[in-house]
C-alpha cells in the first residue's frame, strides 16, 4: 500500500516514514504548509525536506506557494484577537489536511496521513478528528497512527543527519508566542528568586547587623543552591516552556 504523507518538516517525517515502512507501507511525501512564516523559514524547511526525500529516494509532491496571506485569510479571516490558540491550530490543521485529502483522492492514493501526528506539541485528538473529517469529505481513508512515542528518536536522528531543526511551530503567531513565553518565564523566575532571597535574609538576620558584602555572598550561595549549582540555561528554560505548552494544548 502507498499513502500520501503530509509532511510538516523533515525531522518529523523521518521516523513516520521508517515506522510506516516497518508496517509494509510506502509513503509519497506531500508538502503543503502555508502556515510557515517568514519566507526564509519556509524555504529552509522545504529545502531540508527536498534533501531528505532525495536521500531516502522518496517521491515528493509539492504545492510550493509561500502562503502567508492564504493562512491569514483561512485561519483568522481578518486578524481577530478573539481567535484562541486551540481554535487557530484547528483551522490550520483543516487547511493542510483538507488539501492533502483532496490530492490523495484525486491521485488515487489508498489513504493519507500526516507527520504532525508525531509531535507531542500538537493537539493530537484534534488532528485525528480533522483527518477523519477530511477523509469522509473527500472519500479517501485517513491512515491514523500515534507516532508520538517516536518523537525524541526522530529529533535525535535528524540532528545526527544534520537536518535543519526549526525553533517554533510555523506561523508568525507561534514565533511571537515563543519569545513572549520566554520573557514571561524570565520575569517569573526573577520575581521568585527575589521573594525567596528577601525571606531568607530576614530569617538569617535575626536582628543582627549584616554588611553588604556578607549579604551578597549569601545571595550568591542561595541562588546557586536553588539552581542545583547550575546556571539556568536557555535550553533548560525552553524545555520547561515546551512542557508547559504541551500541557496547555
Ligand atoms: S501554532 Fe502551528 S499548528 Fe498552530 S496555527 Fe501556528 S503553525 Fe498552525
Amino acid at each position: 500500500m502507498k499513502i500520501l504523507l503530509h509532511c510538516c518538516c523533515a525531522p518529523c517525517a523521518l521516523s513516520c516514514v521508517s515506522s510506516l515502512r516497518a508496517q509494509g507501507i510506502e509513503s509519497e511525501l506531500f508538502w503543503f504548509n502555508p502556515n510557515i512564516h517568514p519566507c526564509v523559514e519556509y524555504n529552509a524547511r522545504l529545502e531540508c525536506l527536498r534533501e531528505f526525500a532525495a536521500n531516502e529516494k522518496l517521491n515528493l509532491r509539492l504545492i510550493d506557494e509561500y502562503g502567508l496571506r492564504l493562512f491569514l485569510k483561512e485561519v483568522y479571516g481578518k486578524i481577530d484577537e478573539t481567535v484562541s490558540v486551540p481554535e487557530r491550530c484547528e483551522r490550520c490543521y483543516s487547511l493542510r489536511l483538507e488539501k492533502t485529502a483532496s490530492v490523495a483522492a484525486a491521485q488515487g492514493f489508498a489513504a493519507f496521513s500526516t507527520s504532525l501526528l508525531i509531535s507531542p506539541y500538537q493537539n493530537h485528538d484534534a488532528l485525528k478528528r480533522i483527518g477523519e473529517e477530511m477523509a469522509a469529505k473527500h472519500g479517501v481513508d485517513f491512515y491514523y497512527t500515534d507516532f508520538r512515542p517516536l518523537f525524541r528518536e526522530s529529533r535525535t536522528a535528524a540532528r545526527e543527519m544534520g537536518l535543519y531543526m526549526q525553533k517554533y511551530c510555523g506561523c508568525i503567531f507561534s514565533e511571537e508566542e515563543r519569545y513572549a513565553r520566554k520573557s514571561v518565564m524570565r520575569r517569573r523566575a526573577l520575581c521568585e528568586e527575589e521573594r525567596y532571597v528577601k525571606k531568607s535574609l530576614t530569617q538569617r538576620r535575626g536582628g543582627a547587623e549584616i554588611t553588604e558584602e556578607r549579604e551578597m555572598g549569601f545571595l550568591d550561595k542561595n541562588l546557586s543552591q536553588r539552581r542545583g549549582g547550575a546556571e539556568i540555561t536557555e535550553e533548560r528554560e525552553m524545555g520547561f516552556l515546551d512542557k508547559s505548552l504541551s500541557q496547555r494544548r
